[in-house]
């Protein structure tokens, strides 16, 4: 029985991945003798309801040096970004006087690059030393190092106190969440709020979108498992507002308790949540046998397309693509190669099934009958991207929230299997 990493209650195990390699380890040919396997598996606290992984990667296998996410590769992240941006800016600093912004995993600058090029003092806190030099160079002020109480001193005796902190899919990577959380109070002005984003549990659930569980996503986060730790910070939500975006994510404003009035939404959601049963185990031993027979109708479409000769690629060569692949036993037999636009994944091999990733340009110049969608939470940039494929007959073949085809027919919505 593992401890809570949040309350140190036993946290009861629900689902078992198997052995899993890092995922986002994309490996050349010769690491392959070498590469390193830990069992995925997630849990529930019976003392908190938190839902957490239960056995933890070392961060600095994962946040290294040459850590290949760049957010301004996805162009929808950063309008995304913008979008978050714009809007914090004008409810949360409209009047105050040479505000403060901090952004913990602030990787290559996209979201800050908004406020620097208005001239708002601003600080991002990342610990990969490649996508912070990327923030650098375009004149976003970095601190190469990770986040906590004492990063947040640091930073308030060298710029005083934050008014805007934000924190995009960071959150729900740090075992230390309790360290952060108290570095994010010791750091916010009275007024001042954190502004963050995480993959919502309810998505997950709602979805059986399985693969938003790998290493790097230690929480799994709903408003009703952050409220007793965010109070135990002197903290709470005061806006929650669902996003479309990582296949379902929630932006949560959080401030000092009393600082701001609680928008209504908050309590509505929480009891959506608990209509939905977000905050029960039974709810997570239920997600488990719908999650085994999305692998089992995933698997069973595989090998009919590839016994009717149908040659398939994977499309996207994400991290939550190697909790499908290694979970469904997707090897090149069924996925031959994996299309994907990042120089630094291209040319290498995706992490324990060892399906080779190809540059775009090869999707192009021979096109597949059939593409795995593995990036289907940004299904809708890809449909408008791929729409002469698509109208030439090519379908994707997609898992969540089930199991079916995104075709010229039926655009956006998976068709269910037949
Ligand atoms: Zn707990």
């Amino acid at each position: 029985m593992t401890q809570c990493l949040v309350c140190d209650h036993d946290v009861e195990p629900f689902l078992n991945f198997g052995p899993m390699p890092i995922a986002n380890g994309f490996l050349a040919a010769e690491q392959v003798a070498s590469e390193p396997f830990a069992d995925l598996e997630v849990g529930f606290c019976g003392g908190c309801t938190m839902v957490q992984l239960t056995q933890l990667v070392e961060p600095e296998a994962m946040f290294h040096e040459n850590y290949a996410f760049f957010t301004s590769s996805s162009a929808w992240m950063g309008r995304h970004f913008a979008a978050l941006a714009a809007d914090a800016r004008a409810r949360w600093l409209d009047g105050a006087e040479d505000p403060l912004v901090v952004e913990i995993g602030s990787n290559d600058g996209t979201m800050l690059g908004n406020f620097q090029e208005a001239g708002i003092r601003h600080l991002g806190i990342e610990p990969s030393a490649n996508v912070a030099q990327a923030a650098m160079d375009r004149g976003v002020e970095t601190w190469v190092r990770f986040f906590g109480r004492e990063t947040a001193d640091a930073v308030v005796e060298q710029h005083g106190r934050a008014d805007l902190v934000l924190a995009t899919n960071v959150l729900c990577h740090i075992p230390d969440l309790d360290g952060v959380l108290a570095g994010v109070s010791r750091l916010l002005a009275p007024g001042g709020v954190l502004v963050f984003e995480d993959p919502y549990l309810g998505d997950i659930v709602e979805k059986t979108s399985y693969d938003q569980i790998y290493d790097e996503h230690v929480f799994y986060f709903c408003l009703g498992n952050l409220k007793p730790l965010l109070a135990r910070h002197g903290l709470e939500i005061v806006r929650a507002e669902p996003q479309g975006v990582h296949g379902g994510s929630m932006r949560y404003t959080v401030a000092h308790a009393g600082a701001h009035p609680v928008d209504p939404a908050v309590e509505d959601l929480l009891e959506r949540e608990r209509l939905a049963g977000l905050h029960e185990p039974e709810t997570y031993v239920r997600f488990r046998t719908a999650v085994e027979a999305s692998r089992d109708a995933l698997v069973a479409e595989l090998e009919r397309l590839r016994e009717a000769g149908v040659r398939v690629v994977g499309y996207g060569a994400t991290s939550k693509s190697t909790t499908v692949t290694n979970y469904c036993g997707i090897t090149p037999d069924l996925v031959s190669s994996i299309t994907d636009t990042t120089p630094t994944k291209q040319g290498k091999l995706s992490p324990g099934a060892h399906v080779p990733v190809v540059p775009h340009e090869d999707f192009r110049a021979d096109p597949p009958e059939v593409a795995l969608l593995f990036a289907w939470n940004h299904q809708a940039e890809i449909v408008a991207k791929e729409a002469q494929w698509l109208a030439d007959g090519g379908r994707f073949l997609v898992y969540v929230p089930r199991v079916g085809f995104v075709d010229r027919d039926a655009p956006l919505a998976a068709t269910p299997q037949v």
